[in-house]
């Protein structure tokens, strides 16, 4: 059986008392990590003191982006080494704002996803389509690739620990969820060529989360799917009793 993980992306928001206050509501709320995993990816700036604050309890941490090198002269990036040593456990890779504003390619992501597991964090690597690949029919096509290339050079023990995010890049914070059976179909094709591309083993291991516009009100549809093993939330994670709904369902 896989466990599902439920991840909060804040991307670029809150401050630091928001966050502060976030993590004193949600932290002891949180299910045990036996039953399910929750992440909160929160900004740079915030990691270590929430690193700190969550200690001992089943909430973790993680990162939204970093660098693949370890050091070096690489101005506004930061590293792996840097992110391991606050004691962050996971890493959002490639995800579509990151691909499409910041012009992250499959190459890049790859490296990172190299990178993460040389220094320990579990990388969440996001994958999906745009509107335009959708109503072109290439949705099953594009999304392959993109988990193709982020699995590259990787063992079968390093790729079964990939968590995968299919993040529909129209549903991204626009309201306009995937239909749950819409979702359950791309993430069966994921799996189904990670079979194909790594081994079947490793297929039914991989965790293949949902994201975009999951909220309270639909996530127990879509984490009730055969083939999605939890949700990366964007707007709903913000806010802490929204987050612990959405963990609940995870159960
Ligand atoms: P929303 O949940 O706000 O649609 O964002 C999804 C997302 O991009 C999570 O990484």
């Amino acid at each position: 059986m896989r466990k599902q993980v439920i991840a909060g992306n804040w991307k670029m928001n809150k401050n630091h008392r928001e966050a502060e206050d976030f993590i004193q509501t949600a932290k002891n709320e949180v299910p045990s990590s036996d039953q399910v995993e929750s992440v909160i990816c929160a900004p740079f700036p915030f990691l270590q003191k929430l690193v700190e604050e969550t200690k001992g309890t089943s909430l973790k941490i993680g990162a939204q982006n970093m660098h693949f090198e370890e050091s070096g002269a690489f101005t506004g990036e930061v590293s792996p080494v840097m992110l391991k040593e606050l004691g962050v456990e996971y890493v959002v890779l490639g995800h579509s704002e990151r691909r499409e504003i910041f012009k992250e390619t499959d190459e890049e992501v790859n490296k990172k996803v190299h990178a993460a597991f040389k220094h320990g964090l579990t990388p969440i690597v996001c994958v999906g389509e745009s509107l335009e690949q959708r109503e072109a029919n290439e949705t099953m096509t594009v999304v392959e690739n993109q988990v193709k290339k982020a699995f590259e050079g990787l063992t079968d023990e390093q790729s079964q620990q990939v968590i995968i995010a299919y993040e529909p890049i129209w549903a991204i914070g626009t309201g306009r969820t995937a239909t749950a059976e819409q979702a359950n179909e791309v993430c069966s094709h994921i799996r189904k060529a990670v079979a194909d591309f790594v081994s079947a083993g490793v297929a039914e291991a991989v965790r293949i989360q949902y994201g975009g516009s999951v909220k309270p009100a639909n996530v127990e549809e879509i984490v009730g799917q055969s083939d999605i093993d939890g949700a990366l939330v964007g707007g709903a994670s913000l806010e802490a009793d929204s987050f612990l709904k959405l963990v609940e369902a995870g159960k």
